[in-house]
């Protein structure tokens, strides 16, 4: 055993400027599988890289090479995934990783099915929006997301079926589910086994291009690319309600570690869950290194998702329990 806590990933912007920033304030050995394609931007940071261990591998979707320097690494350490670390590595190739990923892997299975991800939310009793597994049930607007979408590229919405047909042209659809019209807002949330509870850390909402931008020119159709993240401090009387949302949750599928609620919020004041992600998501950056109103309240201290990461690690580790961090919900099915 070493005497400190380990933690590996791989580069994205998520592990460059939130997971190893955390990681390293609580003391954490950290290790990187870095792509040559992000080498110039970690490059950039000359005293970070002297204080972590950096594996290179080429190309990004070599997941075979990603999950052989993985492996290669030896010793008691803890896989922290993030989004482009889903992306590029199947479930399949995730359970060939001889490591433990923090929150095991079933939750991350769940959240890349579109239709598991919502039968998740709809079974913890949270609203989503309706799904239509056909196009000619459309009955109102509808969002059209797609195949291997990454933040929001290609969607369309359509209005009826005959929209839906004219837009979805050489297009992979995947999921066809209610517009929600109202502000997205992103709510970060972790849920501690040490602590014995499900933390509610922040939210923020995503910039998204052109849907955010300052005018639609007549004529032009909505895209929702994501761009970048902002912090949010939401209204008073839907704090409570995404406490809620965040515990009850955790409470149906035992998900242990970050995770994120995105969601709409109406006119009504309603809150809509559209999707969730079982780890940690890009939106908690923006608070990075100083932590926020709910976080800091929380903890007496500046807290972010990736030093909150690296506590848990780090006391589950002094007190020999890492195996809460890492194992699989018995409330999740094998996928
Ligand atoms: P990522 O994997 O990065 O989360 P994604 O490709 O899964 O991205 P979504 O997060 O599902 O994409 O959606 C992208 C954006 O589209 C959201 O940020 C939100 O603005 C909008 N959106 C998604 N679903 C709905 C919906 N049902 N109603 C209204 N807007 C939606």
């Amino acid at each position: 055993m070493t005497s400190k806590a380990v933690i590996a990933t791989t580069s994205s912007h998520s592990s460059l400027y939130n997971i190893v920033p955390g990681a390293l304030e609580e003391g954490l050995d950290v290790y990187v599988v870095c792509f040559d394609r992000d080498w110039e931007l970690w490059s950039q940071y000359p005293d970070l890289l002297k204080k972590i261990n950096i594996l290179r591998v080429n190309d990004y979707s070599d997941a075979q090479s990603i999950v052989r320097k993985l492996n290669g690494i030896s010793g008691e350490i803890v896989i922290v995934p993030h989004g482009s670390f889903v992306r590029y590595l199947s479930v399949e190739q995730l359970k060939r990783l001889k490591h433990p990923i923090l929150g095991g892997v079933k939750i991350l299975a769940y959240e890349g099915d579109r239709d598991k991800n919502s039968g998740l939310l709809t079974a913890s009793g949270i609203t989503t929006p309706k799904i239509f597994d056909k196009a000619s049930k459309i009955d109102r607007p509808v969002m059209v997301k797609l195949h291997g979408a990454e933040g929001g590229k290609g969607y369309f919405i359509a209005s009826n079926k005959e929209d839906f047909n004219k837009k979805k042209k050489g297009k992979k659809v995947n999921f066809i589910q209610e517009y929600v019209s109202g502000v997205s807002i992103y709510a970060h949330y972790f849920s501690s086994p040490i602590e014995g509870r499900c933390e509610l850390l922040g939210f923020d909402r995503r910039l998204e291009s052109n849907v955010n931008s300052q005018y639609l020119a007549p004529n032009e159709e909505p895209s929702f690319t994501v761009v970048g993240n902002v912090p949010i401090a939401v209204r008073e009387s839907l704090v409570p309600e995404y406490h809620r949302m965040g515990t009850d949750f955790v409470e149906q599928t035992g998900l242990v570690g970050p995770f994120c609620i995105e969601t709409i919020c109406t006119t009504e004041p309603k809150i809509y869950a559209f999707e969730f992600s079982g780890r940690i998501v890009a939106g908690t950056t923006v608070w990075v290194p100083n932590g926020n109103t709910y976080a800091n309240l929380l903890w007496n201290e500046p807290m972010y998702m990736g030093k909150r990461i690296a506590r848990e690690i780090k006391k589950a580790y002094e007190s020999d329990s890492l195996e809460l961090l890492t194992v699989d919900s018995p409330n999740l099915e094998e996928i």
